[in-house]
């Protein structure tokens, strides 16, 4: 592993009790174990003057030293991400905590008549060198909590539930189509009352897309379920 700031391998200097997060997160009260510590050996380094330390996966301590240093330091990491080059901590602090990438851009509610507050994320894959391999956004939805304070509940688009319904119905029909069961003519046959209920436009939608592609198997299921009932 390479340092962060001037790419020179890292050195094992002596061995230290360090709590990575993955340790913490596992077992937040358990004893922390030894670990090697490494740190920069050349002396022209601002991470080697300051005393910055990694451990092997290349998390980042920041033991031993001034809330100032640690800021001044954060300033000189390339790519603001303080992971060793060739380490997964690299990785990651480009790919779940987005160091110095584009993360979240919120827009205006006023784009769907303040009914919900929309956003995009941003997203990456990167290499142990923290090199993007691949990127790209999605379009999200906060809508209102309780009492309209603030845009802050994760809103799942109709669409994305009309998609889901519809791949939830498909599955049920390809094990229909292989065994005509009863239970399975019955599910279907539950699936289509539920649907011609539900008031959700989406659930409208679903049940219209029902009534015109889907007349044979629910026919087929209603068939079934009808003979064995009778
Ligand atoms: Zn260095």
């Amino acid at each position: 592993m390479k340092c962060p700031i001037c790419k020179t391998d890292l050195v094992i200097t002596g061995s230290e009790r360090l709590e990575t997060i993955c340790e913490h997160v596992s077992d937040p009260n358990g004893s922390v174990h030894k670990k090697d510590v490494f740190q920069c050996p050349n002396n022209n380094c601002k991470a080697n003057e300051y005393g910055a330390v990694w451990e092997e996966s290349g998390e980042f301590f920041t033991y031993n030293m001034s809330w100032d240093r640690d800021k001044e330091l954060e300033k000189c990491f390339i790519g603001e991400n303080n992971g060793p080059f060739g380490t997964i901590s690299r990785r990651l602090n480009v790919e779940i905590y987005k160091c110095g990438l584009k993360n979240k851009v919120y827009y205006s509610p006023i784009l769907t008549f303040w009914l919900l507050k929309p956003y995009k994320e941003y997203w990456y894959k990167a290499n142990k060198d923290g090199e993007i391999l691949k990127s790209g956004w999605k379009i999200k939805f906060l809508k209102k909590g309780h009492g309209n304070k603030g845009y802050y509940i994760g809103w799942i688009s109709g669409i994305h539930m009309f998609k889901y319904v519809l791949r939830e119905y498909k599955r049920k029909k390809e094990s229909f189509k292989k065994a005509e069961s009863e239970f399975l003519s019955k599910s279907i046959v539950k699936i289509v009352e539920k649907a011609k209920k539900d008031d959700r436009w989406w659930y409208k939608w679903f049940y219209y897309h029902l009534l015109i592609f889907e007349n044979n198997t629910i026919n087929q299921a209603k068939k079934i379920n009808h003979e064995k009932n009778s």
